[in-house]
């Protein structure tokens, strides 16, 4: 069979190891989905594959041994769980694009856990749906709380999730539960003076562990959401390393602005005759600096008047000898 493998790619297929057969790529924006996609899923690697389902470490499937010539039927039977996953595609029926923009993942969020600031999965799939598909190799994840149980310091786009914890001094019984976990586990932001918890916002880092732990309701989280924005982490052979803060205090739709524009810098600078034609946005701004990738990234954001951003940022990482 003559195989386009860039038409392979692009729907979503891999080239494998082994002559002749495929594995399909199912991504799933924020890393939920209704069970009953479970469903095909188990039908196609049945029908299709060897009986196995490869869970992929960003939160998508992967169905292994699957010959060429079935392509075209197993697009057909994966579309409604693409529909019902939200996923953007060019043309129906012709699955997706896999390569490029991976699947933005992220933890389960307030949904479940008690730590999570807001509903990760629902700006996953806001943030998917602003920015897929897309060729560049970018990588977003997400998660509830600066916890970063996801580990998102290793993308190009973390986004953890931060409150502004409000505080009721009426409902203060001053028991300083507040104080003593806020030192133990985030960064000694509350003190106890004249009978009121007072936070320092300079040193808070708004995880909103305070929240969870008065006994009386006496913090609540704010209404408006911020997040903290850390940038062009990366894995890899070359250099690895962690993202930085870009923006702490950060807005959704400025984020969503942010990471489109970095787009427009990624087409502007990005090396074509790196291998494979494809320069990872980190080592295109390694080459042009943080300041030209900052122009370009805050062009047109209105930031709101909480957000503070890094004047420069230094990565370091691991340079292997
Ligand atoms: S990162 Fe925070 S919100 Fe997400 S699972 Fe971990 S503790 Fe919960
Ligand atoms: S934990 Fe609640 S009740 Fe105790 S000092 Fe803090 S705010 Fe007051
Ligand atoms: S949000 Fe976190 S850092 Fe801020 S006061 Fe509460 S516990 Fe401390």
């Amino acid at each position: 069979m003559d195989i386009n493998t860039k038409i392979l790619k692009k729907n979503a297929y891999r080239i494998t190891k082994k002559r002749g057969l495929t594995a399909i790529r199912i991504r799933v924006p924020g890393g939920h989905m209704e069970a009953k996609h479970f469903d095909v899923l188990k039908d196609i690697a049945e029908k299709y594959g060897n009986g196995t389902v490869h869970l992929t470490t960003r939160q998508g499937f992967e169905i292994p041994d699957i010959e060429m010539k079935y392509i075209p039927e197993i697009n057909k039977m994966l579309q409604p769980v693409i529909e019902g996953l939200g996923i953007n595609q060019v043309d129906p029926y012709t699955g997706y694009s896999a390569a490029g923009t991976r699947n933005v993942s992220s933890c389960i969020g307030n949904k479940v856990c008690p730590f999570g600031n807001y509903d990760t999965t629902s700006f996953a799939k806001r943030i998917e749906k602003a920015i897929f598909p897309n060729d560049y190799h970018v990588k977003v994840a997400l998660t509830g709380c600066p916890n970063d149980c996801l580990k998102v310091r290793q993308h190009d786009f973390g986004i953890m999730g931060m409150t502004e914890p409000q505080y009721d001094a009426y409902r203060c019984v001053g028991c300083q539960a507040c104080v003593t976990n806020c030192k133990k586990r985030a960064t000694g932001a509350l003190s106890f003076e004249n009978f009121k918890v007072v936070r320092d916002h300079e040193k808070c880092i708004g995880c909103g562990e305070c929240v969870g732990k008065c006994p009386t309701g006496a913090w609540t989280r704010s209404k408006e959401k911020y997040y903290r924005l850390a940038i062009m982490g990366r894995s890899g052979k070359k250099n690895p390393r962690l993202a930085e803060d870009f923006i702490v205090w950060v807005d959704e739709d400025s984020i969503i602005k942010i990471i489109l524009n970095t787009y427009d810098y990624i087409q502007e600078y990005i090396d074509r005759d790196a291998p494979g034609g494809k320069e990872h946005i980190g080592y295109i701004v390694d080459r042009t600096g943080f300041e030209e990738y900052k122009k370009w990234a805050l062009k047109d954001v209105n930031l709101g008047p909480k957000a503070k951003v890094a004047h420069n940022i230094y990565w370091s990482g691991i340079y292997y000898k």
